[in-house]
This record gives structure tokens, sequence and C-alpha cells, in this order.
């Protein structure tokens, strides 16, 4: 990485930081790009220890001298105990850490793991250390006590990025060209999901906009973490919908709006997943139909064979059968007045008639069947017997921001919103330089 983008990073992280420090005006109208700070010293290694910890260490760095040390890799049929008898621990050892509290920690090893294993010169253990993976690793120690086993966390370092893309093809590949992982994508389509139907309502021009968090160990990216905040324009720009985070500790309560209402809805705005289809399937692979809505009363997608299809509330399946024009479909009943329907379907799901499903589940698959040019999925959505164009109506939210964070939510979805209204793409081109 390029000190360049390292300054945005730290520079941006800093602004985030400071929030709690300084008024929130102040910092709206501070300059983005032109603080430069010293990057600060990235912490090597596992957590500091306590006193004691280090005391002990201390002492036990003189005797280690003569300890050996073995690297001993976990195979096929391999154990706790099949490694230490490798380096000639003594059976009584290995069963007393079998017993030890926690021992599960030590004792779950997978195929290809390494254990390090020091003893002293009579064979006596002395030491374990189980990297479980990059930012943990357990240990099992020798004290004056016997054996324990002990947690060792690596210190994670969060920074703060950005992400700026223009749609002019499949959501999916616009947002990887931006920079965004695959997870990170997922996430984004995944809290925007009640909202926006990827595949007809974004159109060539429309934008994404991220700030989000990455994860780094000693300098090294380990991964994306949560988004902090989203925004997507829809409709060739006419509409805009934005996504903040809440947080409580390090638990994501949820996302909302900028009025501070939740994302999350009765209905999903579409059945089926695009972004995640166009990320397993070349775009020229299918094309969506897009056929007014208005000519047949209701929404068609196109998609490969056998695609997942969603059902977009909870509800109850009170038909599931085959007709002679929509093939074989399948009709939910939600709460009161609301009705699904979808058509043409390949194969139906493991749900039945009479039986309740949850937002999301998987209940068939796109095929052709009935009267169908293509693949397809024809989706219906009706109210009270009416149908309705599923792309307009306002669905039910699920609860706003909790009252005791409305202050809180206020503030930081209003800093959010000032940095996404920034971003743009001569922002992102600095990042494309690296
Ligand atoms: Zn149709």
């Amino acid at each position: 990485m390029s000190s360049n983008s390292t300054k945005i990073t730290y520079t941006f992280a800093l602004m985030i930081l400071s929030m709690s420090l300084a008024p929130l005006s102040a910092l709206a109208n501070a300059p983005l790009k032109t603080i430069t700070l010293p990057l600060p010293e990235i912490n090597k290694g596992f957590d500091k220890k306590t006193t004691d910890e280090a005391t002990a260490e201390a002492k036990d760095q003189s005797k280690e001298i003569n300890w050996q040390e073995h690297t001993v890799k976990i195979g096929k049929n391999d154990s706790l105990s099949t490694a230490l008898y490798r380096v000639n621990i003594n059976a009584s050892t290995t069963y007393h850490l079998g017993h030890l509290k926690n021992s599960n920690l030590i004792t779950n090893l997978r195929v290809g793991d390494k254990l390090k294993i020091w003893v002293d010169k009579h064979d006596k253990l002395q030491r374990i250390l189980y990297p479980k993976s990059k930012t943990l690793a357990y240990e099992v120690i020798k004290t004056d006590n016997g054996y324990q086993i002990h947690e060792k966390k690596a210190k994670v370092e969060i920074r703060t990025e950005t992400a700026f893309a223009t749609i002019n093809g499949p959501f999916y590949l616009a947002a990887k060209r931006a920079g965004l992982s695959a997870k990170s994508i997922m996430q984004i389509a995944d809290m925007f999901a009640w909202d926006i139907d990827f595949i007809r309502q974004l159109r060539k021009g429309d934008t994404l906009k991220v700030i989000y968090e990455t994860r780094y160990l000693n300098g090294e990216y380990l991964g994306d973490g949560d988004i902090l905040a989203a925004q997507i324009t829809t409709n060739k720009g006419q509409n805009v919908h934005n996504a903040f985070i809440l947080r409580k500790n390090k638990e994501v309560i949820g996302f909302y709006d900028d009025k501070g209402h939740n994302l999350k809805k009765a209905f999903l705005r579409a059945p089926v997943d695009y972004v995640r289809i166009t990320s397993k399937f070349t775009p020229r692979r299918f094309h969506p139909i897009l056929k007014k809505w208005r000519s047949h009363r209701g929404v068609d997608y196109g998609g490969p064979l056998n695609t997942p299809i969603h059902v977009t509330g909870n509800g109850k399946i009170v038909a599931r059968g085959k007709a002679r024009g929509y093939g074989n479909y399948i009709k939910v009943q939600h709460a009161g007045k609301y009705l699904t329907v979808y058509g043409h379907l390949n194969k139906f799901g493991k749900y039945r008639r009479g039986q309740f499903v949850k937002q999301g589940d998987v209940i068939g698959y796109m095929g052709q069947t009935g009267l169908a040019t293509g693949v397809h999925l024809h989706y219906e959505f009706r109210i009270n017997g009416k149908h309705v164009d599923p792309l307009k109506v306002k669905f039910p939210a699920a609860g706003p921001v909790p009252k005791k964070y409305r202050n809180e939510f206020k503030k930081k979805s209003h800093f959010f919103l000032t940095q996404l209204n920034r971003l743009d793409a001569p922002t992102q081109i600095v990042r494309n330089f690296e």
C-alpha cells in the first residue's frame, strides 16, 4: 500500500476517533485529505501480558536456553496424545493436560495444525504453543501450580476505508472494481435487499459509495470488517438510499437510513438474489427479462436455470401445484392482506402446502414451466386480492433506532453522510494509483 492511501486511511480513522472529542460541526467542515499523520507504531505480535505473566516468562527465558523446541505437524488420525508421544512426553502428563480446565482448546486439533512444544532436558513438558489462526493462539505453560491453558489474542488494527463505484453493468463487478471484497459486497446487498431490487432498479450511471472497516495484523491485510455506511442511487440517481450502522460495543444492532428507519422490512424488494447470481455467472450468460409490469400484472426475473427463489416475507404456503399458464407455482399468504405468487418454477423447495416459511427461505428454483418463453420467475404481489407493483409498494418496516441510541445515531449518521457526500470519483482515482 502506498503512503498516499495510508495517509488518507489514517486521516479518516482519526476523524472518526476524534468524533467524541470535538463538536461535530467543526469536524464536518474539516478537510479530509490535508492532515498528514506519522504512522502509529504497529503492535507486533500478541497482546502485552500482565506483569505477573511477564515476570514468570522472564524467569522462564533463562531456563529456555536448555529447553528443546519441537514443531509437530498434526496429520490424519493424530491427536494431542500422539503429538506429545512423538516428543517423548510421558502418558501421565498427556492425561493430566486432557483433564485441565478448557482442555478442549488444545485437544480439538485439525489436520495441518502445527504445535510448538518445548521440553526440558529431563523430557518434561514446559510449554505448548498452538496457533489457531493469524490472530489467535492457545498456550500451555508449566507453573508452580501445574499446567495452565491461556488464550493469546493478537491485537488487530482496524482501519477505515472508502470505496466509490459507478454502475455500468452487474452491481457485483462494479463493487469489486472499487476494491470491495466479496464478503463486503454481499453484506451491502443484504442490507439493501429490502429497499433495492438490484435487477430492476439499478441503471447505468448509478453509484455506490461505502465507508467500511478493514482489519490488519502487523501491517498485513486480514480482511474486511463491518460496513459503517453505504449509499446507493437507483433509477439514474433519482433515488438515494442510505444505510448507517448502529453498534453496541462490537455487536451490530442493525442498519438504518438517515431518518433512523430500519432497513429491515416485512418484504424483500425482490425474490431473486441478483448480486449473488452475478458473482458466480458472467453477465453474458443471462439477461433479466424486463417486461412492463402493467401488461401482465407481475414482475419477471430472468436468470440461470435453477436460480434459488426466496420467499419475500414471512408467511404460509397456501398453494403449491401446477397450472397451464403459471407452470409450477407457489402462493404464500402473509399476515392478513398480503399474498405473493411465484410461477414457472423448475422445481419446488422443501416446503409443502400448509407450512410456514420465513423471509428469505428458498421455496423453489427458477425454470420455464407453463407458458414461458425462457427461464424466468413470474412474481406477483397482491394486497387484498389486488395486484400491485412490488417495486412501488411501501412495506412496513421493523422498529426504528431504539430511543436510547437516537442521539448518538443522529450524530454518527450525520458525520458519515457528510463523508459519503464528499466521496466521488476523483477520490477513488487517488486510491487506484497505489
Ligand atoms: Zn410474468
